[in-house]
This record gives C-alpha cells, structure tokens and sequence, in this order.
C-alpha cells in the first residue's frame, strides 16, 4: 500500500462508526456531489473517508457510499476480504474512489443476489454487467482507473448507484427473488454459490 493510502492516524481523530441511514430516507435518493481536489485534500473530508471505512469494516459490509451515513458527497468504499456476509465473493483490496464514471465494457450480464446496508435483511436478484471500467479519483486525487469483472464488477456497479440515488431493490426485475437473510441461506445459497463460482470461471474478476 502506498503510505499516502494510509488512515490518517496519529492526528487525534480516532476510529469513528458511523450511523447507517436506511431505506425511505431521502438521502439515498438524492445525487450526489462530485468534489474538488481542493475539498477532497481538506482535513475533514480526509477524516470523513476513514470514518466510512471503519463504519463499512463494523457493519461488514462489502462496500458503502456516502450517502449511506447521510452525505451528499461522490465518494465510495469497497473492501473485500473473506467477507462472512458474501462468503462467493472474490476479495478486493481496500479501495476509496471519488467522483466515479463506470462505463460497461460487455453486454454481457449476469442475474446475481445483492444486499445492502441501507436494505436490512432483504436479498434480491439484480442483472450486472459482468465487464465495467471504474474511472475516478483515488482519495489523494490521483486518477485511478481499472477494469472489474464477474461480481467484483457488480460490487461497484452497486456502490455507483448508491451515488446516483439507485438502490439494487429499484433495479430487482423479478420480485419473486426476494428473500430475507435467512431464507437465503436456507433456501438459495447453495445454488447461487454454484452460480457465482460459474460467473468468476467466466468472467473472471
Ligand atoms: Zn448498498
């Protein structure tokens, strides 16, 4: 890791978790505000991205947006690493990008489960490109720009759409799939594991 990626210990400002916001608020449903260099170099908003990267580490989740914890601000998290919530998933290194542009490199698509921190207990199938060019900036400003695939792909499909106000219910085309937490486990888990490993053979990640 670049020393320039690390948390920004040591200046008094220790682990914060934030208050996840949930399904019905406006927040979710707002876009959000692309940064400056100068806003995204500010102290505070250097303070903000460790913040929702602890709060994504304490809720365990695979990735979070900022409007999730109630700002309005183009910045989002992904960190994959033997996640318990998605044990199928592939891990990805721990990644801050701001002001995203995704363009799908492939028509082609895949029918995956997706949950979300905002929609407690809910599970539903979502259809993501399984090939997508991530542009942004990384948290210093650099440009950052990579290719994601297979369900790494659909992680950051999902955390774009948190930027866009989109939730994964909107774009849920068969109701039916819906399924609490548990009764995925119970009842699709198995055979959506089977998919999935199907997906990275293909697609890779
Ligand atoms: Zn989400």
């Amino acid at each position: 890791m670049d020393p320039a990626d690390k948390p920004q210990g040591g200046d008094g400002h220790g682990m914060a978790v934030l208050d996840i916001k949930m399904l019905g608020d406006p927040i979710l449903r707002t876009v959000a505000r692309q940064l400056t260099r100068e806003q995204l170099a500010d102290a505070s908003t250097q303070a903000f991205i460790d913040d929702l990267v602890d709060t994504m580490h304490a809720a365990r989740g695979a990735g979070i947006a900022a409007p999730q914890v109630g700002r309005d601000l183009s910045i989002a998290v992904v960190h994959i690493e033997d996640n318990p919530r998605y044990p199928y998933k592939p891990n990805v290194p721990l990644t801050v990008f701001v002001n995203p542009r995704i363009t799908p490199l492939t028509r082609a698509t895949a029918s995956v489960y997706e949950g979300c921190l905002s929609v407690p207990g809910i599970r539903g199938r979502v259809d993501r490109f399984m090939r997508v060019r991530v542009d942004a900036w990384d948290r210093r400003g650099r440009e950052l720009s990579f290719e994601a695939r297979g369900l790494t792909a659909g992680t950051f499909q999902h955390e774009f759409d948190h930027l866009q106000g989109v939730l994964f219910v909107d774009r849920v085309t068969d109701p039916t799939t819906l399924s609490t937490w548990d009764n995925f486990e119970a009842h699709h888990r198995d055979a959506f594991v089977k998919e999935a490993l199907a997906i990275q053979a293909k697609f890779g990640q």
